[in-house]
């Protein structure tokens, strides 16, 4: 009688996972104060006072400002909006090189496609998966003016490193820093490391309104010119007298704008924050105690001197312990496994990696953007081996898990400890 689920055994559990929903009182209210004002949206694309939006969206940005200690905080509709708009502010050209990590959310390496400018793919850190600064450098061009770091998972990059090598070579960096809010190098807030930082509010982040983006610097000129790409940059320039002489005359502008309900939500939201990470913080101490006892198993470590905000939690399986492949293992501890409450897209919130990494997509492979622009400005090919350290912990290393999320009880994180553990015991059926 076989013993393990995924080959007919009886599986450790049926009872789904518990939801993990930040949603309650206080959002209810925020979002009705707004919605009796009747002011759902107060942004107007033409030079007023309502071209930075309503008071949610205003408040909103004091409050972020405030919290992360930055000079300027920009609410957008999305993450994707706001890195749009930073590859916009730091004026990419066509044909300028953007070195950015393949292994990431694919609008992070779009938003210089949109531009003109050409993602290069620089390898990622064996340990923490961020950007490898080593791989950077190689990579650096007549052509390159820009880095983009994205702090996977809720791990900050190694900024210190990162931001050397952009003060040498005269580089902008932008932090992507959707999956980091909280998350710390040293005292400061990812998403303030480097020139530009971006952070999401989208419904599977750590706090969300729905959708929705914020988009943080200290640099004046950096944020004057995101706000004018947020709402129609194009239809104030003339009416606000900017000139060729301070290169805004030829700015396109979108609309990017956030509606004072997400606002509203966000606000309650940010107050949460903190707690949110804490407690992920716990259930992964909890959860890293127990599953670094297994010999496949391998806790991928924290930067020294970081904070991690664990959006998700990254392990490494040992291929040298087992005779069974990563896949297989996962299937098996998967299979174990109850699905999480919505989520009901998802099955068991346990992956085989992260996503592919982004070279190796279509996009990439066959270099089909607008038309064959802007890769016919460019000689570079995206080819299989690129990055060999994320190809390897694409395919065979890395074990992903959002198991930690809050709502999670000591009793469910015991089952999830318990299915590795039984799938480990019972090795053996799997060959
Ligand atoms: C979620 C995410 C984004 C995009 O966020 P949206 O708010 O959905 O546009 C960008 N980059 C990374 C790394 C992300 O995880």
């Amino acid at each position: 009688m076989p013993i393990l689920a995924v080959n007919g055994g009886k599986k450790l559990r049926n009872k789904p996972f518990p939801s993990y929903n930040t949603i309650g009182k206080k959002e209810e209210e925020a979002v009705l104060r707004v919605l009796r004002s009747g002011k759902l949206s107060t942004f107007l694309g033409t030079w007023h006072d309502d071209f930075n939006g309503g008071s949610e969206v205003q408040e909103l940005e004091k409050e972020w400002s405030k919290y992360f200690r930055v000079k300027h905080s920009i609410c957008v509709n999305s993450a994707t909006s706001g890195l749009y708009a930073a590859v916009g502010a730091i004026g990419i050209k066509p044909g300028d090189e953007v070195i950015v990590s393949p292994y990431t959310m694919s609008a992070s390496a779009t938003a210089i496609l949109l531009y003109g400018g050409i993602p290069v793919f620089a390898d990622i850190e064996e340990d923490y998966f961020c950007i490898d600064p080593k791989s950077i450098e190689k990579l650096i061009t007549n052509k390159t003016t820009a880095i983009m770091a994205v702090d996977i998972f809720g791990q900050p990059c190694d900024f210190d490193t990162i931001n050397k090598i952009a003060k040498k070579y005269d580089l902008k960096v932008i932090e992507d820093t959707a999956q980091a809010p909280y998350a710390k190098l040293g005292d400061k807030f990812a998403g303030t490391l480097g020139d530009i930082g971006v952070f999401s509010l989208n419904y599977h982040k750590h706090i969300h309104a729905g959708e929705g983006g914020i988009v943080v610097t200290n640099d004046d000129e950096l944020a004057l010119k995101i706000k004018l790409i947020r709402n129609h940059a194009e239809a104030v320039i003339d009416a606000k007298g900017y000139t060729h002489k301070e290169e805004l005359h030829n700015m396109l502008g979108f609309n990017y704008r956030m509606t004072e309900i997400e606002a509203s939500i966000a606000r309650v939201q940010l107050t949460k924050l903190k707690n949110v990470v804490e407690q992920r913080i716990e259930n992964i101490n909890y959860l890293a105690n127990k599953l670094s006892t297994i010999p496949c198993l391998t806790i991928a470590p924290t930067r020294k001197n970081a904070t991690h905000s664990y959006y998700i939690h990254p392990i490494i399986f040992n291929q040298d312990m087992i005779t069974v492949n990563r896949n297989k293992f996962i299937d098996a501890v998967k299979a174990e496994l109850p699905k999480t409450l919505l989520r009901d897209d998802s099955d068991v919130l346990l992956g085989y990696g992260y996503c592919k990494p982004l070279y190796l997509q279509p996009l990439y492979q066959e270099q089909i953007c607008f038309d064959k622009y802007p890769f016919s400005l460019t000689n570079r090919v995206y080819s299989k081996g690129d990055c060999p350290t994320c190809e390897d912990m694409h395919y065979n290393k890395l074990i992903t898990h959002e198991l930690m999320r809050p709502g999670m009880t000591k009793e469910d994180l015991d089952d999830v400890i318990k299915a590795f553990t039984k799938v480990w015991n019972n090795r053996d059926e799997l060959i």
